[in-house]
């Protein structure tokens, strides 16, 4: 019977495993040579297993190292390995390992969105019809770097040059373009329970991205002596509570978003997602991104949050809420519906 919890050392690591130990299952931490220093600190680790680089876990000698493990996915796995590698690792997978190749593929993932009936920005095909202020992405960019913004063809050519001879951007990098949204960022934390069929809502954060955050510090004429690159690089995330008249909505979004990933991507979302968008002045929603796993804004909530205190009377983490699925899915004798 599987009964400890693997993950990779990074992103939210610690309150994966924290949750695991408090939900009594064992714990295992993939963890790169460097960063034992870090993680030996902690108690509820109860073993570590070194690597030189994460990519060792499609080894065959790890799948027997982690035999009897599940492995709980989240961002350093999204970008360290390939959707096919992902794919092609022989741990059992906590949640829909065929959905994370949604989330990494733009074009997949405005499909999921739409199917959801979430707003999404509006696509902008080729840079001769961008006419408002847009946002334009690269291909799996971590951080947001070599992303920038663009108000019309000019000035996307310009900006486009200037960051292919910085080499931040390929000359033969796919680029996405979107409308810009400006507004309040809010990143929704779910919680989607296939054998109950029922979906919690979690927790609320915001990101604090450097430097774009940094430039509403500085006055708009000043803005353009920052001698560097726009960046979305995220050093941070900080709690948020959002007006109790949005809550509805919320759970609605959620709720669409888990049948629209039931037809899209069978058995569809399991466990942990994230919708990331922005509220207009109007209060109207725009998603922008979605994550199909724990994020790292859940961070925030080790000791559980507002949200979760109203549908738990202990300190239930999105990390502990994980490890309890599994608990239960292994005394239920029905782990197959939450693994991949
Ligand atoms: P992403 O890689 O899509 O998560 O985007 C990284 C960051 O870029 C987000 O956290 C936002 O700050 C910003 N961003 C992305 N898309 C948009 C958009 N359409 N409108 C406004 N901000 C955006």
């Amino acid at each position: 019977m599987m009964k400890s919890v693997a993950t990779l050392g990074s992103h939210c690591a610690l309150q994966l495993l924290k949750g695991a130990n408090d939900e009594k299952l064992n714990t295992i931490l993939i963890c790169e040579k460097r960063r034992e220093r870090l993680y030996k600190r902690f108690n509820f680790i109860d073993k570590i297993i070194l690597v030189d680089s994460f990519n060792e876990i499609l080894k065959k000698e790890y799948s027997k190292k982690l035999d009897n493990s599940i492995l709980i996915p989240h961002g350093t796995l999204i970008s360290q390995l390939s959707s096919n590698e992902i794919e092609s690792i022989n741990i059992p997978i906590f949640g829909n390992k065929w959905i994370l190749r949604w989330e990494s593929d733009r074009i997949k993932k405005e499909k999921l969105l739409k199917k959801a009936n979430i707003p999404t920005p509006k696509r902008i095909l080729t840079p001769s019809q961008i006419c408002k202020l847009s946002i334009i992405k690269r291909d799996g960019a971590a951080g947001g770097a070599g992303y920038f913004l663009a108000s019309n063809e000019m000035e996307y050519k310009k900006k486009l040059s200037n960051l292919i001879n910085k080499k931040t951007i390929n000359k033969n990098d796919k680029l996405y373009i979107q409308e810009y949204i400006s507004g309040v960022l809010v990143y929704l934390q779910y919680f989607y329970s296939p054998t109950k069929n029922e979906l919690e809502f979690l927790g609320i954060d915001q990101r604090h991205e450097s430097n774009i955050d940094g430039l509403s510090r500085i006055p708009a004429s000043n803005q353009n002596k920052i001698n560097k690159e726009l960046t979305f690089n995220v050093i941070g995330n900080s709690p948020m509570v959002l007006r109790e008249s949005l809550l509805d909505e919320v759970y609605s979004i959620g709720e669409r978003f888990i049948e629209a990933s039931k037809k899209l991507v069978n058995p569809g979302i399991i466990g942990p997602f994230c919708i990331e968008g922005v509220y207009d002045s109007n209060a109207n929603f725009t998603a922008f991104e979605f994550s199909a796993r724990i994020v790292a804004g859940t961070n925030v909530y080790i000791n559980g949050s507002p949200y979760s205190a109203l549908l738990y009377n202990e300190n239930m983490s999105m990390g502990r809420r994980i490890a309890k699925e599994i608990r239960e899915s292994i005394s239920n004798d029905n782990l197959s519906k939450i693994i991949s």
